[in-house]
């Protein structure tokens, strides 16, 4: 016989319309206020990250921005070192290492991040705390969304927003002043003479972050994030996550406290609900592990609160893993983490090397367009545009030499004094006699050095060229 697909009726209420609706109506998320250990985690992690955020954008280094994008001149100040655009491929390591840091902490502790140090976490619980100071715990807002209009409720409704909008503010403020120094971008704001293009972005974080901690919320973490989606199958059986003890809990169901429960066949879950009302992406982890989970244990807090009343072991949702609920021994050290772990110190360690050992001078040598020219006294000769770029953070004379060919006569400044920062173009000639020429295309070498600091230096290779040699 064959096999039948099995169907489902999705024709709409209304049967008059033609419109079939296939997306799934939000429903909105009334989370309920907790507390315990990893609140309390959270909240600290969070209060460090705030500080850091909003703090850093304030610290000044040398008479500037201790961190700055400097975008008009194209070089970031992180505290005593400049990057320039030259530098970028750092910024593509620094993210290869970001990455493989995340896959590590993923195998071994799951989604940590997502739960406890993502943006978009920190930020929604703020909002939720604003929510909750305003309107009211879970049942309150609850009541409050279905009640009429009123003085109460517009005022509470108002409060709410006016932090939710002051956070966001005050969020993207922070964030364009890494772009324009916060120094001057603040007083500028308040005496309106703030750039076109500094109000703009200022709007458009300030939108964002409003919109996506006041309103999107669970909703960036399910269907916007990436991570979400792949973070399953870094997963293995000895990954720390956040379940529920089906063995223990269940059969769950009420019951009068101090009872014989287990004399009924019941298990440690109360069917309290409580673990689903405090979820942030309003699910229930007593269904296994869901891809919409981000890890931020609040339903351990809840569960365990729960327990504690019950005069139960706390536990029965934990950070644990597949295999220790299967009874089995779980690994810590296993093939895949140790793998991340070495390409992490590896990658961590060469970075260290390549920012520690980078060129604080950049020599870029542009021949001009004329191949060779003879001059007066019978030589062949080859004129070089030398762009002398000091990426130091102080004034430097620096030395140039060209090297590669016996012979060679160096015509134009061999010593150059460049600004913290600047770039300069240094005109050079070189001349050779064409007997001593060994061939129509040399390789030669151009040295620059600082003659303040003689570990400062940077070779540049290009070519001599001259007629072809019989
Ligand atoms: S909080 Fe604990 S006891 Fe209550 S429903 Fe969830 S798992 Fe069961
Ligand atoms: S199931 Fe638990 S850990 Fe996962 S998102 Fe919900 S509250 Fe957080």
């Amino acid at each position: 016989m064959s096999e039948q697909i099995p169907v489902q009726d999705v024709t709409p209420a209304d049967k008059d319309s033609d419109n079939v609706d296939l997306y799934v109506q939000r429903e909105k998320i009334y989370t309920r206020a907790f507390t315990g250990l990893y609140r309390n985690l959270r909240r600290v992690g969070g209060l460090v990250l705030f500080i850091l955020f909003f703090g850093t954008a304030w610290l000044n280094w040398d008479g500037r921005q201790a961190v700055w994008w400097d975008l008009p001149e194209r070089k970031f100040y992180i505290f005593g070192a400049t990057f320039w655009p030259q530098d970028f491929m750092l910024l593509s390591w620094l993210l290869i290492i970001c990455a493989f840091g995340l896959f590590f902490v993923t195998v071994f502790a799951g989604r940590v991040w997502c739960g406890y140090t993502c943006p978009q976490s920190v930020f929604t619980w703020v909002y939720m705390w604003a929510e909750k100071v305003t309107e009211g715990d879970r049942n309150q807002r609850m009541k409050l969304d279905k009640a009429p209009m009123s003085g109460q409720k517009l005022l509470r409704r108002m409060a709410k927003h006016g932090i939710w909008l002051g956070v966001a503010l005050l969020t993207a403020i922070t964030f364009v002043g890494y772009f324009t120094p916060i120094r001057q971008l603040v007083p500028d704001l308040l005496t309106f003479e703030v750039g076109g293009w500094a109000l703009f972005w200022i709007a458009f974080f300030t939108l964002a972050t409003y919109g996506n901690a006041g309103f999107l919320r669970e909703q960036v973490c399910i269907y916007m994030c990436p991570y979400a989606r792949f973070q399953s199958v870094m997963f293995d059986k000895d990954t720390l996550i956040v379940s529920y003890d089906p063995n223990r809990g269940e059969k769950r169901g009420p019951r009068k406290k101090g009872i014989d429960y287990k004399a009924q066949g019941l298990g440690d879950c109360i069917d309290c609900t409580m673990c689903v009302q405090v979820c942030p992406t309003g699910i229930d982890i007593r269904d296994g592990l869901q891809f919409e989970c981000i890890g931020c244990a609040a339903c351990i807090d809840a569960c365990d609160t729960i327990m504690e009343k019950m005069n139960y072991p706390k536990g029965l949702i934990s950070y644990t893993t597949e295999h220790t609920l299967s009874g089995e021994k779980t690994h810590l050290l296993r093939p895949r983490l140790i793998g991340y772990a070495i390409a992490l110190i590896a990658m961590t360690s060469l970075f260290g090397y390549a920012v520690s050992n980078r060129s604080l001078v950049e020599l870029d040598v542009l021949k001009d367009r004329v191949l060779y020219r003879e001059n007066d006294n019978g030589r062949i000769e080859n004129v070089y545009i030398l762009k002398v770029m000091n990426k130091a953070q102080r004034d430097l004379t620096f030395m140039i030499e060209a090297k590669g060919l016996d012979g060679l006569i160096y015509e134009g400044q061999r010593e150059v004094r460049a600004a913290a920062g600047e770039i300069l173009s240094v005109p050079v000639e070189l001349s050779i006699d064409p007997e001593k020429l060994p061939s129509s295309t040399n390789d030669i070498v151009f040295r620059i050095q600082s003659a303040d600091d003689p570990s400062i230096q940077q070779d540049s290779e290009s070519r001599f060229i001259g007629p072809s040699v019989r």
